[in-house]
């Protein structure tokens, strides 16, 4: 498959005026066109970061180092309208809260016709009758575009969010937790038409979550994310049937059937590592109960174990050795 976003070895330090924070860690990760890929992993890992990155929009105080390829270029190199066409047009991002992304004095109407302005244009009238579409494909009525963002529930937000993101028609979407907000119902409702909207438009999709039911139901890839790299990459039924890095296995707990019961990430013992102060060698080393001598010291590589399945643990690439 065609490759759409490239990351390779991206690095993101935040200084503070005490400290530094390395939120992430030399990650590498590719998106190919129509693929979904889900990225996984506590809060504080880093999944945030580098969706910002990949828009470059992170705040100017950081310190970057790698590179963002974008169907080639980097998104590091593109100058502000490049950027602008980038953002919100060839990429598009849905939140955890879509009133951060609504604005609550226009109504839905007013603002995803805005989107299509923005990307396309036409006359009024196309482009109103675009925006009623749009809205009706999310499960809402069209006479619903004169209503203001407030008058919608939470779920209905996030479905006016979702069609705002899509009247761009953007090659990537970006959906960083979009339905922890959201009831268990609404949740299954707004994953279902996500699911439905991405294969029919053959949209790629990265979906940022710490739910691992999330990750069987909509994506065929899986990154595991931890203190700021990826620690465990595949195809979500071979790392879900077969977990190999001690973390992944931790938080699959008991080894969940894919066609089983959605399940959230089951507590490890100790706390995530501090990114202010990431431990030597193996950033999970002092959660691991399998650290060996060599963990403390020596940071693990990615290492394919079996075709499309790659982790980074030193009880593997000791085991592949000749
Ligand atoms: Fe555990 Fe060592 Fe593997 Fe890290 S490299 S996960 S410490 S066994």
């Amino acid at each position: 498959m065609e490759t759409l976003l490239s990351i390779k070895e991206l690095g993101v330090v935040y200084h503070t005026e005490r400290s530094k924070v390395y939120a992430v860690n030399g990650l590498s990760l590719e998106i190919a066109k129509g693929e979904s890929l889900g990225l996984v992993g506590e809060t504080g890992a880093g999944k945030t970061t580098t969706a910002l990155a990949a828009l470059n929009l992170l705040p100017k105080s950081a310190e970057r180092s790698g590179d963002i390829l974008y169907e080639g270029k980097s998104v590091f190199h593109m100058r502000e309208r490049e950027l602008l066409k980038l953002r919100g047009g060839e990429i598009a991002m849905i939140f955890q809260n879509p009133l951060t992304a609504l604005n609550p004095v226009f109504t839905v109407g007013e603002q995803i016709e805005m989107v299509l302005r923005a990307h396309g244009g036409g006359k009024n009238r196309q482009i109103r009758e675009r925006a009623g579409e749009l809205l009706e494909t999310v499960g809402i009525p069209r006479y619903r575009l004169k209503d203001y963002p407030g008058q919608f529930s939470g779920g209905m937000r996030q479905r006016v969010g979702i069609a705002a993101a899509l009247a761009s028609s953007p090659k990537l979407l970006i959906a960083d937790e979009p339905t922890t907000a959201l009831d268990v119902t609404i949740q299954a409702q707004i994953l279902e038409l996500m699911k439905e909207l991405q294969l029919r438009s053959n949209m790629s999709l990265l979906m940022i979550t710490h739910n691992l039911g999330i990750i069987s139901e909509l994506c065929q890839h899986v990154a595991v994310m931890y203190a700021g790299t990826i620690i465990e990459y595949g195809e979500v039924a071979k790392v879900f049937k077969n977990p190999l890095h001690p973390y992944t296995i931790g938080l699959l707990g008991a080894l969940p059937k894919l066609d089983g019961p959605r399940s959230r990430l089951t507590a490890i013992p100790g706390r995530i590592a501090d990114p202010q102060n990431l431990p030597p060698g193996c950033p999970f080393h002092p959660r691991c109960e399998r650290c060996q001598e060599e963990c403390q010291s020596k940071t693990p590589g990615l290492a394919a174990i079996e075709e499309k399945h790659f982790v980074s643990c030193h009880l593997y690439t000791k085991e592949v050795r000749p």
